[in-house]
C-alpha cells in the first residue's frame, strides 16, 4: 500500500522555509553574525528510518519515519513525535526548531527536536499501531535516552505510544528507564497535570493577552480550531474562566452555537461518534467559516498553516492564541500586526506542554513526584513570566509577539553556543 502524501499549496511556503523566515526576522534585529546564523538556521541531525511493519492482514509495509535534533546546546533534545499521512521531513525540521525556541523563551534547559511517521493511524488497528511504534521506537534508539533525547506525544500520538516507546527501550537496554519519554500514564512515571498542560498554558497566556488588553473574560467569545488535546482543554479551561466557547472544529466537521457549547459535553459527544459534528443544539459550519467568526480569542489547535495571507484580512478577533504549532503564516502575521490583533506565538502559547514535560522528567530522575498543585503553581509561574518577558521585549523592539518570543528565544541559544564555543 503506498502512502498518499498530501502536498502544501503551492504558493504557501514550506514549513520549514516559514520556520526559516521568522528566525531570520529575529536574527536581523539581534544583529547575528552569518556563522551564528547558520549554525542557529540549521537542523544539528536529520535522521530518516524506512522500516516495516506486519500488518494484521499478514502483509508487510514499510513506513518513512524522522527524528531530527535542530539544536542541543542548552540541553538534550526535546520534542513530540507526530503520526500523520502529511508528516515529512520538511515538517519534522521545523518543528523541531520551534521546539528549541519554545524551550528557550520559557527558560527550560532542553534543545529542541522532533519526530514523526507518515501514516494514516486512523485506518490501523491498536495492534498495527503498537507493533508500528515499537519499531519506530527502535529504529531512533541511537538517538533518544533521557540524557540525550526525550520525545513526548503529538498530534495522533498519546500517552499510550510513549509507554509502548518506554517499554521497548527499557526491554533493549535492560533496565526500567522512565525517563526516556514524558507523557506517560501516571502508573509508569508520569506526571499529574501533563494531559491538560499545553491547555492550561494556552488558557494562561489567553489570561495575560486578555489583561494586558484590558478584556474581560466573562462571556468572551472563544473559537476553537482542532478540538483534540489541546482544542479540548484549552477550550474547558477557557470556560471555567467565564469565556463562551461558540465554535469548534475537527477533521470531520466545524460546529457554531451562539449561546455557547458545554465544553465537556462535546468532548463525550466527540469520544463516542469520533467527531464534534452532530453535536445537539449546534449549527453545521466549514471549518473555514469557523476561523473568520466574530470573537474575541481565536485558538487555532489543529496544524500548521491554517491562517494565510488569504483568510487573515476576514479574521475577525482580537486576541488569537496558538495552540497549534505554526498555524499562522509570515503573511498573515503582518497583516495582524497591521491590523492590531494581537498573535500569542506558538513558541509561548503552547509552551505549557514541554514545561511540564520537563517536569516529569525532573520527577523521574529524581524518583520523587510532586502533587498537582505544585506542577499547577509553577507552570503558571513559568508561564506568566515568560509571557511578561516577551511582552517587555515587544515593547523594547516595537515588534509583534511573535518576532519579540524570537528575539528573547534566539538570543538565549546564540549565548549559550558563544559561551559554549565552536568544537574543538
Ligand atoms: P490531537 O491529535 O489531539 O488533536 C488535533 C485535532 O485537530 C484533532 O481533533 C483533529 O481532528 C483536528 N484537526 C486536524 N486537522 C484539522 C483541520 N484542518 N481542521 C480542523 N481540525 C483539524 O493533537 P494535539 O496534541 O492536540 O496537537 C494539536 C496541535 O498542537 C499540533 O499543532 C501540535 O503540534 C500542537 N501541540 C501539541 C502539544 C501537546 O502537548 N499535545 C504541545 C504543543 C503543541
Amino acid at each position: 500500500m503506498i502512502q498518499q502524501k498530501v502536498q502544501v499549496a503551492s504558493e504557501e511556503p514550506t514549513v520549514f522555509a516559514m520556520a526559516t523566515q521568522q528566525f531570520n526576522a529575529a536574527a536581523d534585529k539581534l544583529g547575528l553574525n552569518d556563522g551564528l546564523r547558520d549554525v542557529l538556521g540549521s537542523c544539528k541531525r536529520e535522521f530518516t528510518v524506512n522500516f516495516p511493519v506486519k500488518l494484521d492482514s499478514g502483509d508487510i509495509q514499510v513506513f518513512t519515519g524522522h527524528r531530527v535534533h535542530h539544536n542541543v546546546t542548552r540541553g538534550p533534545a526535546k520534542g513530540g513525535i507526530r503520526y500523520h499521512p502529511n508528516v515529512t521531513l520538511d515538517e519534522v525540521k521545523a518543528l523541531a526548531m520551534w521546539m528549541t525556541w519554545k524551550c528557550a523563551v520559557t527558560n527550560i534547559p532542553f534543545g529542541g527536536g522532533k519526530g514523526g511517521v507518515t501514516c494514516n493511524p486512523k485506518s490501523m488497528s491498536q495492534g498495527e499501531l503498537e507493533r508500528l511504534t515499537r519499531r519506530y521506537a527502535t529504529e531512533i534508539s541511537p538517538l533518544i535516552g533521557t540524557v540525550s533525547d526525550i520525545p513526548a506525544p503529538d498530534v495522533n500520538t498519546n500517552g499510550q505510544t510513549m509507554a509502548w516507546i518506554m517499554d521497548t527501550i527499557s526491554m533493549h537496554r535492560g533496565y526500567t528507564e522512565p525517563g526516556i519519554v514524558t507523557g506517560k500514564p501516571i502508573s509508569i512515571g508520569g506526571t499529574l497535570g501533563r494531559t491538560e498542560a499545553t491547555g492550561r498554558g494556552v488558557m494562561l497566556t489567553a489570561q495575560e493577552a486578555a489583561k494586558h488588553l484590558g478584556l474581560s473574560f466573562e462571556g468572551a467569545r472563544v473559537v476553537v480550531q482542532g478540538y483534540g488535546n489541546v482544542g479540548y482543554w484549552g477550550a474547558y479551561l477557557l470556560q471555567q474562566l467565564g469565556c463562551k466557547v461558540i465554535a469548534a472544529s475537527d477533521t470531520r466537521g466545524a460546529i457554531y452555537a451562539e449561546q455557547g457549547l458545554d465544553t465537556e459535553e462535546l468532548l463525550a459527544h466527540k469520544t463516542d461518534s469520533g467527531s464534534v459534528a452532530g453535536f445537539p443544539g449546534s449549527d453545521s459550519i466549514t471549518d473555514a467559516e469557523l476561523l473568520e467568526l466574530p470573537c474575541e480569542i481565536l485558538v487555532p489547535a489543529a496544524l500548521e498553516q491554517q491562517i494565510t495571507g488569504e483568510n487573515a484580512p476576514k479574521i475577525n478577533t482580537k486576541i488569537i492564541v496558538e495552540g497549534a504549532n505554526g498555524p499562522t503564516t509570515p503573511e498573515a502575521d503582518a497583516i495582524f500586526y497591521d491590523r492590531d490583533i494581537m498573535v500569542v506565538p506558538d513558541i509561548l502559547a503552547n509552551a505549557g506542554g514541554v514545561v511540564v514535560s520537563y517536569f516529569e522528567w525532573v520527577q523521574d530522575i529524581q524518583r520523587l513526584f510532586w502533587e498537582k498543585d505544585d506542577v499547577n503553581e509553577r507552570l503558571e509561574s513559568v508561564m506568566t513570566r515568560s509571557f511578561d518577558q516577551v511582552l517587555a521585549a515587544s515593547q523594547e523592539h516595537k515588534t509583534d509577539l511573535r518576532t519579540a518570543a524570537l528575539l528573547v528565544a534566539v538570543e538565549r541559544v546564540a549565548d549559550a553556543v558563544k559561551i559554549r564555543g565552536i568544537y574543538p
